[in-house]
């Protein structure tokens, strides 16, 4: 179960992991554009991404809970594999990050960073999840999830708190959505302590499994995704977080991928913020709807990890 009181414990049981982020806010995108966007800015977070206050969360409880815990596994190229990887450097556990053979040098750079070890299988994600359990299983380590745990949404749910303690008298909040974890902590916090605020989830079009499973009413299943977003190529939301959605998320909306190149240059020109795509979607969604015109709207851009070399392709 998810509750208020697992969100605030969250804050305090992570905050020697994860930083409180600022909000920046630009004038000159005001005057230029005319909306009043506030971002707030994950990709200056630990690790580059907000995946640290769910797995940092999830790590610490299970600690708490088994002191024997020896290590701890799961399977992720992108910032889900490099936060779990810190937080297990943290606490001196073993780590195990299972990556595709396809997986960019970077990427593996980052993970290695953490003197985690990095087992590269297959190309499917079928084929790593397997691999991963079998990890699991022979070296008696703790799955961490991306998303589909209460422990993870309670962390990601710590963003939601400190808005709402930065920002007064905020009108709605875009939150991206993957497989859901972080804009089910993020809208449980907010409708459960002001529920006026707007919580508006933004999908890549290519995308849009959870927009797709909202309408139908059930957990609906994409054959495939394709985006530059690529921290938002979930197949179907969680199990957990697509009730959460569903409760909680007062709109979900598409951005198409030149809608999102443009979001990145436009934070990099503006804010002086560099987001990954993954994490402009949201303020690719406030600038085609307008949102923001005449309301304050906090954009949450969610990561800031891409390569060095691709960001000439936005500018
Ligand atoms: C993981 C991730 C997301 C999506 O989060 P979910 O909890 O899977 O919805 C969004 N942006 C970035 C940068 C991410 O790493």
């Amino acid at each position: 179960m998810l509750n208020i009181q697992k969100i605030n414990d969250a804050h305090n049981s992570i905050k020697d992991f994860a930083k409180v982020t600022p909000v920046v806010y630009s004038e000159a995108l005001e005057y230029d554009l005319g909306n009043k966007l506030i971002l707030k800015a994950e990709n200056l977070q630990t690790t580059n991404s907000f995946k640290i206050r769910g797995s940092s969360n999830c790590i610490i409880n299970r600690v708490k809970a088994f002191p024997d815990t020896k290590g701890v596994v799961t399977a992720s190229s992108g910032n889900h594999g490099q936060a779990v990887a810190y937080v297990a450097y943290r606490l001196g556990l073993s780590a195990t990050i299972v990556m595709p053979k396809t997986a960019p040098k970077a990427k593996i750079n980052a993970v290695n960073r953490w003197g985690a070890k990095i087992e590269l299988c297959g190309t499917t994600s079928g084929e790593r999840l397997s691999r991963m359990q079998q990890i699991a299983d022979e070296e008696g380590y703790f799955v961490v999830p991306p998303y589909d745990h209460y422990d993870i949404i309670a962390g990601q749910g710590t963003i939601g708190k400190e808005i709402m303690e930065q920002v007064h008298d905020v009108d709605a909040v875009l939150v991206p959505i993957g497989g859901g974890g972080l804009i089910s902590g993020i809208s449980y916090y907010i409708k459960h302590t002001n529920p006026k605020v707007q919580v508006i989830g933004v999908e890549p079009k290519g995308s849009n499994s959870m927009g797709v499973s909202i309408e139908r009413g059930s957990i609906t299943q994409l054959d495939s995704t394709k985006s530059i977003a690529d921290g938002l190529l979930s197949l179907k939301p969680g199990d957990l977080t697509f009730p959460i959605v569903r409760e909680n998320v007062d709109r979900i909306i598409t951005v198409n991928e030149d809608e999102i190149s443009n979001a990145v240059s436009k934070c990099i020109e503006y804010f002086k913020i560099v987001p990954e795509p993954s994490g402009a979607v949201t303020v690719a969604g406030a600038l085609k709807t307008g949102w923001g015109k005449n309301k304050k709207v906090v954009a949450v851009v969610s990561g800031g990890n891409f390569d060095m070399e691709r960001i000439q392709e936005f500018i």
